[in-house]
């Protein structure tokens, strides 16, 4: 197994993506305020997940109707073939 070998308790610094301890407000690597950067983070990931779904929500809501060609082809097909035996 792999428990261990990653403390669970280290955060990820959302500046620099190095493990720092939860009770550190700094990042002892980049020295930037770790409950912003997170915000930053976390408010980035929102914007991003609110675009996607945007996206999804406009492919879902944009059902064309799709031309049959293949059924198309055959009814034109049935009209020239019925044509010639008359
Ligand atoms: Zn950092």
């Amino acid at each position: 197994m792999t428990a261990g070998r990653v403390a669970p308790s280290l955060l990820l610094c959302r500046s620099c993506r190095q493990f720092v301890w939860p009770e550190e407000k700094v990042c002892s690597h980049c020295q930037s305020d770790l409950a912003k950067a997170e915000r930053d983070y976390l408010s980035a990931l929102d914007m991003a997940r609110a675009a996607a779904e945007r996206l999804e929500a406009a492919l879902n809501a944009d059902h064309l109707p799709q031309p049959d060609r293949q059924t198309g082809a055959r009814a034109a097909m049935g009209q020239r073939a019925s044509g010639s035996f008359s």
